[in-house]
């Protein structure tokens, strides 16, 4: 083995997990497919190993990631004990490991003490980085807060014993109760084995592929990329470019139209009273940000090929420039303004409170504004530059 694969350090392989990804996969793609080939794939089958995949998946992006991880809104204790014990069954540790990795991912990504660094290969960030653990797990610092709620530490002390039940003993109860032995070995091999396969592999492609393929409209300074296709196959969290410039929202499709059940059932949750304080980032602060990359990437374009814009266009950008500085910092300020006023509930005078909001909404309105003049100003430039 040693001679043939010498370039793994083998010093370092984490043979249990190694073991437990190996044997999913080879048995997903060998036993699985002759239970279906003899058995075939009945409605019983395929609606519950899309039940695990959803549960299990969904437990992930919206119980380990936005809600542990992020803290990017407030769950009652149904919602964090089904995402604890589903996302326990997606074999990817417990929620305050992950959380702790995943923490790190964000503060220092794309560097060195990134768990799972892109720059070090796609391999290491899809599953490498489970596999051999070439640097000692860093303590636990990052998740005090985690460590206060007591259904999370249960979660932690009891995770495989969770993990096993509800990914291979639950599914096969489900098949025995509905059709006997063939059904439960049927749920074990396809809700269970190949769900985990399915699942496990559209979380590390947010690590792999969505630091890899796909847009940057929001800041071009990190790898993470927005991609609607990766989307689709990770419950929304392909909206990475945003979610990386924007890690407590609770949306990463954060546009009306992009595709994002994680955000959805938050949403719908929430009108249920399960979930509340969902954090947003205000949509003129996130108009201003994709403002700041055109910006660069424009400058980029004019140092890479070393343009020039017409003196007219030139000053005309610029004059934008000025005015949408001035707009969003006098925006800042009426909104801190406005903001701490009504936290406080100013009792002496609802007034004031008034008078605030009417001039947080007029600078809102210059801003809005500044921003479509330089809209239009930055088309006109880059005409002229194409
Ligand atoms: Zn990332
Ligand atoms: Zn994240």
């Amino acid at each position: 083995m040693k001679k043939l694969f010498p370039r793994i350090p083998w010093h370092a392989v984490s043979w249990k997990n190694s073991a437990f990804l190996m044997l999913t996969l080879a048995l997903t793609v060998t036993v699985v497919p002759i239970y279906l080939w003899t058995h075939g794939l009945s409605a019983f089958q395929a609606i519950l190993f899309l039940w695990f995949f959803i549960a299990t998946g969904l437990s992930i992006t919206l119980g380990y990631h936005r809600l542990f991880s992020h803290l990017s809104f407030k769950a009652s204790w149904p919602v964090r004990f089904f995402t604890l014990c589903f996302g326990a069954a997606a074999f990817e540790n417990s929620a305050l490991v992950w959380s702790a990795d995943h923490r790190l991912h964000h503060k220092f990504v794309d560097h060195e003490d990134d768990p799972y660094n892109i720059n070090e290969g796609f391999w290491h960030a899809h599953i490498g980085w489970i596999m051999i653990k070439l640097r000692p797990q860093p303590p636990y610092t990052n998740v005090s807060d985690l460590e206060r709620d007591r259904l999370v530490m249960w979660q932690d002390k009891h995770y495989v014993s969770i993990a096993l039940f509800v990914s291979f003993v639950l599914p096969a109860l489900i098949g025995l109760a509905w059709g006997g032995w063939g059904e439960a070995l049927g749920a074990v091999l396809l809700a269970g084995v190949a769900r985990v396969v399915f699942v496990q592999h559209m979380t590390f492609f947010i690590n792999s592929l969505c630091h890899t393929i796909g847009r940057r409209p929001y800041s071009s300074r990190c790898t993470a990329r927005d991609s609607a296709l990766m989307a689709l196959f990770t419950f929304g969290e392909g909206y990475h470019n945003y979610h990386h410039e924007f890690q407590h929202d609770y949306r990463n499709g954060v546009k009306p139209w992009q595709f994002d059940p994680t955000k959805w059932s938050i949403w719908i949750l929430s009108k249920l009273g399960l979930a509340t304080q969902l954090r947003r980032v205000p949509s003129e602060r996130i108009l201003l940000t994709e403002i700041a990359e055109k910006q660069r990437q424009l400058q980029q374009r004019i140092d890479n090929h070393q343009m020039t814009l017409p003196e007219q266009l030139s000053a005309g950008l610029h004059a934008a420039q000025q005015q949408l500085h001035l707009a969003a910092q006098a925006w800042e300020q009426k909104k801190t303004e406005y903001g701490k006023a009504v936290e406080q509930k100013l009792a002496e005078s609802r007034l004031k409170v008034a008078a605030l909001k009417l001039e947080f909404d007029q600078a809102t309105a210059r801003l809005r504004s500044a921003i479509e003049h330089w809209q239009q100003q930055h088309q006109l430039a880059s005409a002229a530059l194409a």
